[in-house]
C-alpha cells in the first residue's frame, strides 16, 4: 500500500486502458458525481475504456444529468480491468460492489489494483495506491484535479458532474469545509463548459411535491430541541416514509433543515433500515465536531459531517444514546429541553 501525489494519480491512469470505477453504497451527488464525471472524462478525452458501476440508480431528480453506467457487476468480470479506480469511499466495508461480490470477498478486489482517491481524514481502504486528500470539498474535486493534470480539455459532461459533486459535498460553498482551491476548482470546471444552471436545478430546485410535504410533516411531529437548543434531532417513522412514499435516495439535504435553526451546534437525524439504523450528524460549530463521536460509536466521516449504523438497538435506545453522546460533547447534562 503506497500514498501517491496527483500527478502521479494522473500518470497511473494514463497507463492504464481498463478502468473499473466504484464508489460507496446508498451514492451522494459526490459519489456519483465523482464516479461518473471519472467515466465520461476517461472514454471522451481519453479514449479508455473505463465504466463506473452503481448498485442503484441515484435520486430521480438527478438521472437527466447522469446518464448511463453500469448497473451489475460479477467477480469474473474483474478479470476484464488493468485498474479499479475507487472514489469518496472512507473504507472497504462500504465499497458498493454488488451482491455478486460482496463488501465481505473485498480482499479479492485487489485482481487488478485498486486506486483508492478520496477527502475523508482516516480513509483505511489501504489499496495498491491511494490518494486521500482531507482538505478536498468532494472527492468530485480531487478528480478534476487529477483530470487537470492531463494533456487533455475536461469536457462539459465531466466538468458538470464533478461541479454537481462539488456543489453536493459543500451544501453549495456553505459548509466550512470550501477553501479559495474548492471554489478554483469549480471555476476551472465552469471555464470547462459546466452547467450550473443544470446542477443547481436538479440539486435544490426539483423536489417532489410530496417529499415537501414529507419535510413538514416531518419537522411538525418528529423534530426535537435538546440540550437548550443546541442539540436538535428527528427520528423518521416507517409510517411517514410510507404515507410520501419516501425513499432516502431524496435525502440528502434533509438534514440541512434541522442545521438551519438558529443556536443548534449539533443536528441527528436517523431512521430504520432493516435490522439497523441509520443515523446522520451534523455539526455547526468547528468546537463541536461529529466525527469523533461517530467513530466512537464505529461509524465514520468527516469532523462536521459524519454517520453511524447502528445494530441490536430500538429507536428510544438509539435516540438515548445519541442524546447522552451530545451531551457530553456539548458538556451538558442530558436533559431534553
Ligand atoms: P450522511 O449523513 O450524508 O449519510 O454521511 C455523512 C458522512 O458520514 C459521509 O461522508 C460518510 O463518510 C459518513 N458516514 C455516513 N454513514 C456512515 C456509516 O454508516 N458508517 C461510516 N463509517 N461512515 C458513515
Ligand atoms: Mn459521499
Ligand atoms: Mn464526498
Amino acid at each position: 500500500s503506497e500514498t501517491i501525489s496527483l500527478p502521479e494519480a494522473a500518470k497511473l491512469l494514463q497507463e492504464k486502458e481498463r478502468i473499473l470505477i466504484l464508489t460507496h453504497e446508498r451514492p451522494d451527488g459526490d459519489a456519483f458525481g465523482s464516479a461518473l464525471g471519472m467515466q465520461e472524462f476517461l472514454r471522451d478525452c481519453c479514449g479508455k475504456r473505463a465504466e463506473a458501476y452503481l448498485p442503484a440508480p441515484p435520486a430521480s431528480r438527478y438521472a437527466e444529468l447522469i446518464g448511463s453506467c453500469k448497473q451489475t457487476l460479477t467477480p469474473e468480470e474483474l478479470g476484464n480491468y488493468d485498474l479499479i479506480l475507487l472514489l469518496d469511499c472512507a473504507n472497504r466495508e462500504r465499497i458498493a460492489c454488488g451482491p455478486a461480490i460482496g463488501s465481505a470477498s473485498l480482499p479479492g478486489l485487489e485482481t487488478p489494483p485498486m486506486l483508492n482517491v478520496d477527502h475523508h481524514v482516516g480513509n483505511n481502504v489501504g489499496a495498491r495506491w491511494n490518494l486521500v486528500i482531507p482538505d478536498a470539498a468532494a472527492a468530485s474535486q480531487i478528480a478534476a484535479e487529477i483530470a487537470l493534470e492531463f494533456p487533455c480539455r475536461i469536457q462539459p459532461r465531466p466538468a458538470t458532474l464533478w461541479l454537481l459533486g462539488i456543489l453536493t459535498d459543500t451544501g453549495a460553498f456553505r459548509f466550512s469545509n470550501t477553501l479559495g482551491r474548492t471554489l478554483r476548482v469549480a471555476a476551472e470546471l465552469l471555464d470547462c463548459g459546466a452547467d450550473l444552471e443544470g446542477v443547481v436545478n436538479a440539486a435544490y430546485y426539483s423536489k417532489p411535491l410530496r417529499q415537501q410535504r414529507f419535510e413538514v410533516e416531518l419537522l411538525e411531529t418528529q423534530e426535537r430541541v435538546a440540550l437548550d437548543g443546541r442539540y436538535i434531532y428527528a427520528y423518521i417513522p416507517d409510517e411517514l416514509f410510507r404515507k410520501y412514499d419516501f425513499d432516502m435516495r431524496d435525502g440528502e439535504g434533509l438534514i440541512e433543515l434541522l442545521r438551519e435553526v438558529a443556536g443548534t451546534k449539533i443536528v441527528a437525524l436517523f431512521y430504520r433500515k432493516g435490522d439497523s439504523f441509520k443515523v446522520s450528524l451534523r455539526s455547526k460549530d468547528q468546537r463541536y465536531p461529529v466525527g469523533p463521536l461517530a467513530r466512537a460509536l464505529g461509524g465514520g466521516g468527516h469532523d462536521m459531517a459524519a454517520g453511524i449504523t447502528l445494530t441490536g438497538m430500538n429507536h428510544e435506545e438509539v435516540e438515548a444514546l445519541l442524546l447522552e453522546k451530545a451531551a457530553a460533547l456539548l458538556d451538558q447534562d442530558a436533559k431534553q429541553d
